[in-house]
């Protein structure tokens, strides 16, 4: 049958420490790594999905090209060389850090000023949701706050963990069939 391939870039920004590094890594490897050293990122990775839906005949299959901030986060005049033609945008915050909500914002405003909206699907993701599992004193980011702050801005919204795995492939099923769609 047929085999199409569609490529997209994905971009990952958000403040450091969030857990970017280990979204990509769960995605591609699917494993997690506790101590590896947040500066030590790699800059570069693809993985492959399958469109679910496509047929036997014909079957389509993104390929996502990520690129990961390798701890340049402080460095804010580096952004546009990585979100630069990127299909899709992974804005990371972390749910125990409020401060990290505020920094995910201003990269939704900074996203939508310099590619614009039409062009590029951007998701918020909420991670480190193992941390409030029967600990939700932990939680400083409410699911609604966020999932509000979202459908408002029209982004894609999923809260996860790197570390368990919950949700992370789903972030990227639902942009490849976003990305698939348009
Ligand atoms: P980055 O700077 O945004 O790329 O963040 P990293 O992926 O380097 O992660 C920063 C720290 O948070 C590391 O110590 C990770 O082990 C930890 N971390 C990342 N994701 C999770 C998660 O889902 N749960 C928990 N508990 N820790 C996480
Ligand atoms: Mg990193």
């Amino acid at each position: 049958g047929n085999r199409v391939m569609l490529q997209f870039k994905l971009v990952l920004l958000g403040d450091s420490s969030v857990g970017k590094s280990s979204i990509v890594y769960r995605f591609v490897k699917d494993s997690f790594d506790e101590f590896r050293e947040s500066t030590i990122g790699a800059a570069f990775l693809s993985q492959t999905i399958k469109i679910s839906g496509s047929s036997e005949q014909s079957e389509t299959v993104i390929k996502f090209e990520i690129w990961d901030t390798a701890g340049q986060e402080r460095y804010k005049s580096l952004a546009p060389m990585y979100y630069r033609n990127a299909n899709a945008a992974l804005v990371v915050y972390d749910v125990t850090q409020q401060d990290s909500l505020t920094k995910a914002r201003a990269w939704v405003n900074e996203l939508k000023n310099k590619v614009g909206d039409e062009d590029l699907v951007i998701c918020l993701v909420g991670n480190k949701i193992d941390l409030c599992d029967g600990d939700e004193d932990k939680r400083a980011v409410e699911t609604g706050e966020a999932r509000d702050y979202a459908a408002e801005q029209s982004l894609l919204f999923y809260e996860v963990s790197a570390k368990t795995g919950s949700g992370v492939r789903q972030i990227f099923e639902s942009i490849g069939e976003k990305l698939y769609e348009t």
